[in-house]
C-alpha cells in the first residue's frame, strides 16, 4: 500500500495497526488499569474502559503478576500472539506503576512480544520517555475533540496534580496534554493511532478538525468509533438521551477524512481482556481460575 517500508516493517505483525495483519497475528488485552482520571460522558465505570472497549461484561482485574501468568498462558496456547495491550478498564497511564510492572514482568519472560497502550492522554507527557524505556512502539490516544468549548461538553471533569478541575479549564488541560504527548511521541519515532469517539450533535462536524490537527503533529492512523448510547448502562450520554451515529453516519464521516491520516475501519472496540485474532474473544479461556498456578 501507500504506507513507506521502515513504517511497514514495524506494524506488519500489528493486528491493529495493519489491516492485513489482524487475519495472521493475535493481539491480548490484560486489565490491569481500574482506575482513571478523566471522567468522560460515555464512560460506564463498571464496565471497560470506552476507549476501547464495548460495555456489557465487566473484565477480570488482575495484578501484574496475575496478568503476566495469562500472558504465559495464551502464549502457550495461541503461537500467533504477536501483542500485549493494556487498554483499561481505566486509564493505562494513571495508575502507570501497575501498566510498567506488568511490561517489565513480561519482558522478562517473552522479550520478542511487542507491547502497546492506550490512554485518554492526560498522564502521557509525564511517561513518554518511561514509554520507550520500556520499548512500547504503539501507543493509542482516545481525541474527541480538539476546541476545549466542544471538550466541555464531553468531559465533565478531570484529576491532574492531586485536584480536581471542571469546565473550560478542565477542557483546555486535557487537550493541551493530549497534543503535547502525541507530538513528543511522533518526534521519538512511536507510532500513535489516534481513537476519537463519533458523538452526533457534539463532534461529528469536529472530527475533520481533529483529523487536521493529529496529522499536523503525525499521528499514523484515525479510529472513528461510534458512540455506545444504551440508557440501561448508566452512561451520563445515555441518561440524558444522546443517541449514537447510525453507521451511515461513521463511515460518512470516515468518508469525510479520508486526506487525513491513514484511516482504520477494523477496529472491533475490544475488551479490555480481550484474547485472541481480532474479531475474536477467547478472554473466558483463560480467566485466571483456568490458569496454572505457576509462579512468575
Ligand atoms: Fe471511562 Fe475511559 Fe473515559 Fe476514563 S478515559 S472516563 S475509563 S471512558
Ligand atoms: Fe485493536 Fe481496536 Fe481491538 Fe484495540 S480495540 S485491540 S485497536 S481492534
Amino acid at each position: 500500500g501507500d504506507v513507506p517500508e521502515q513504517v511497514w516493517e514495524r506494524i506488519k505483525d500489528h493486528p491493529c495497526f495493519s489491516e492485513e495483519a489482524h487475519h495472521y497475528f493475535a493481539r491480548m488485552h490484560v486489565a490491569v488499569a481500574p482506575a482513571c482520571n478523566i471522567q468522560c460522558n460515555y464512560c460506564n465505570r463498571k464496565y471497560d474502559c470506552a476507549n476501547e472497549s464495548r460495555p456489557g461484561v465487566t473484565s477480570e482485574r488482575l495484578t501484574p503478576e496475575q496478568a503476566a501468568r495469562k500472558v504465559m498462558a495464551v502464549a502457550a496456547k495461541v503461537p500467533q500472539l504477536s501483542v500485549l495491550g493494556i487498554a483499561g478498564p481505566g486509564d493505562s497511564l494513571f495508575d502507570w506503576r501497575r501498566t510498567f510492572e506488568t511490561f517489565r514482568l513480561v519482558a522478562a519472560q517473552m522479550p520478542d512480544l511487542k507491547f502497546c497502550i492506550s490512554t485518554n492522554g492526560l498522564a502521557l507527557p509525564d511517561h513518554v520517555d518511561e514509554l520507550a524505556q520500556y520499548n512500547i512502539d504503539h501507543v493509542t490516544i482516545t481525541i474527541n475533540a480538539v476546541d476545549p468549548e466542544i471538550a466541555t461538553k464531553i468531559y465533565p471533569w478531570i484529576y491532574f496534580n492531586g485536584r480536581r478541575y471542571t469546565g473550560i479549564e478542565a477542557a483546555r488541560i486535557l487537550l493541551d496534554r493530549q497534543m503535547e504527548g502525541l507530538e513528543r511521541l511522533t518526534a521519538k519515532g512511536v507510532l500513535v493511532k489516534i481513537n476519537s469517539v463519533l458523538i452526533p450533535g457534539i463532534n461529528d462536524r469536529h472530527l475533520i478538525e481533529v483529523n487536521k490537527a493529529i496529522k499536523a503533529r503525525g499521528a499514523f492512523l484515525h479510529n472513528v468509533m461510534p458512540l455506545i448510547s444504551d440508557p440501561s448502562h448508566g452512561t451520563r450520554f445515555g441518561l440524558d438521551g444522546q443517541r449514537g451515529p447510525t453507521a451511515a453516519e461513521v463511515k460518512a464521516v470516515q468518508d469525510s477524512l479520508g486526506g487525513g491520516a491513514h484511516l482504520m475501519r477494523h477496529c472491533r472496540q475490544c475488551r479490555a481482556d480481550a484474547v485472541g485474532m481480532l474479531g475474536e474473544d477467547l478472554s473466558r479461556d483463560f480467566t485466571l481460575d483456568k490458569i496454572p498456578e505457576a509462579p512468575v
